[in-house]
């Protein structure tokens, strides 16, 4: 019988040890009990050395201390949301519930679980929204002022109403194409849309946006330079995928360009990877803004960006549609001086 329970104690500890979550059991007096690896691990102690002290010597987080408190004191279970910072921060769900061994208060028992990536997921969302709200919001009431102004009698003005009815087709196109960005993003993330990868002629497909995109750079006397060697590897990459991506690149190269300016395509090989990039003579980026910019909605400039067209969504739709190709994208840039894309993508 002794035997028997000193297996399932020893079984229970095993268990106990190896969970991912932190459990920690203290006595009446707060004393620690048990503690297992995983919190010892998230706060940066020994496990060994803890046994017997007060919970606050070792693990040095009032709000968990005061929770195990106040279990103890009225034997309710409670949960808390903790905060702690070792060195980053990390964001728990603390549950404590009294420990009762026949009919006895014999101490109380927390868990630990670690929600970090989770309340991150969730603000992300919440950004999301709020930001989606914020960009619709704008060429509304744009829309709605230029509605008004019509009403209030510029219809009857053959010159104001035509600039007024154009400008409301600008901020509709603006809307567009950014509820299009949206659905892309969404379909991209849901993973709904796996990549239909096939071998790729880049050089074909690349030329086929390079005309693509010949009206926009004619109109700013750009001239796109187009420089693909032959005999380059096949991709094994989605085509849809790899035009967006370079649609994308190729029209913030003309976008946040001059006049007269210049873009250059270019391709080679590099180890297993087929190298495609994109520079141009534009605005370039100031370095504190580099870190961002494949993020969602971020812009260096939010009017220039509307003004043109923009949508915020474009490079972090090409971070995706990369990554899911298995490819990389990175940016080096300095502002005034231009911006190089580099995309790698493998070959087989
Ligand atoms: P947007 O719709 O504004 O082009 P993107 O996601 O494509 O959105 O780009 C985000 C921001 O990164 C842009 O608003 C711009 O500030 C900056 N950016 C992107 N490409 C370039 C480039 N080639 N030259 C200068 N800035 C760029």
């Amino acid at each position: 019988m002794e035997s028997e329970n000193n297996i399932d104690r020893s079984l229970m500890t095993t268990i106990l040890s190896n969970m991912m979550e932190g459990v920690v059991a203290v006595d009446t007096d707060g004393r620690v009990l048990f503690i297992n690896q995983a919190l010892a691990d998230l706060f940066e102690f020994d496990p060994a050395q803890a046994k017997g002290k007060h919970l606050l010597e070792v693990v040095r987080q009032n709000q968990l201390n005061v929770l195990l408190q106040n279990v103890l004191q009225d034997q309710k279970i409670r949960t808390d949301e903790v905060r702690a910072f070792n060195p980053d921060e990390h964001i728990f769900e603390a549950i404590a519930v009294p420990l009762i061994e026949k009919g006895e208060k014999v101490g109380a028992l927390m868990v630990l679980h670690d929600v970090t990536r989770l309340r991150r997921l969730e603000q992300v969302r919440r950004d999301f929204v709020a930001n989606v709200s914020h960009e619709l919001r704008t060429p509304l009431a744009a829309i709605k002022g230029f509605a008004e102004t019509l009403h209030a009698g510029a219809l009857k003005d053959p010159k104001f109403g035509m600039d007024f009815v154009a400008a409301i087709e600008k901020q509709t196109d603006n809307m567009t194409a950014l509820v299009e960005d949206l659905l892309d993003l969404t379909a991209i993330e849901s993973g709904h849309q796996n990549p239909l990868k096939e071998n790729l002629d880049l050089a074909s497909v690349l030329q086929e946006v390079v005309e693509g995109m010949a009206p926009v750079a004619k109109r700013k006397k750009i001239n796109i330079d187009f420089k693909i060697p032959e005999g380059l590897p096949l991709v094994f990459a989605d085509k849809k995928h790899v035009k967006q991506i370079f649609n994308n690149l190729l029209d913030n190269a003309l976008k946040f360009n001059f006049e007269g300016g210049r873009v250059e395509l270019r391709a080679g090989v590099e180890g297993p990877q087929v190298k495609v990039t994109v520079t141009d003579s534009g605005l370039g980026i100031p370095a504190q803004d580099i870190p961002r910019i494949f993020e969602r909605f971020y812009r260096v400039d939010k009017a220039r960006s509307r003004a043109m067209g923009g949508t915020g969504l474009g490079l972090s739709i090409v971070k995706h549609l990369v990554e899911a190709n298995g490819g990389t994208v990175t940016v080096s840039s300095s502002a005034g001086q231009g911006s190089s894309f580099t995309v790698l993508l493998p070959y087989i």
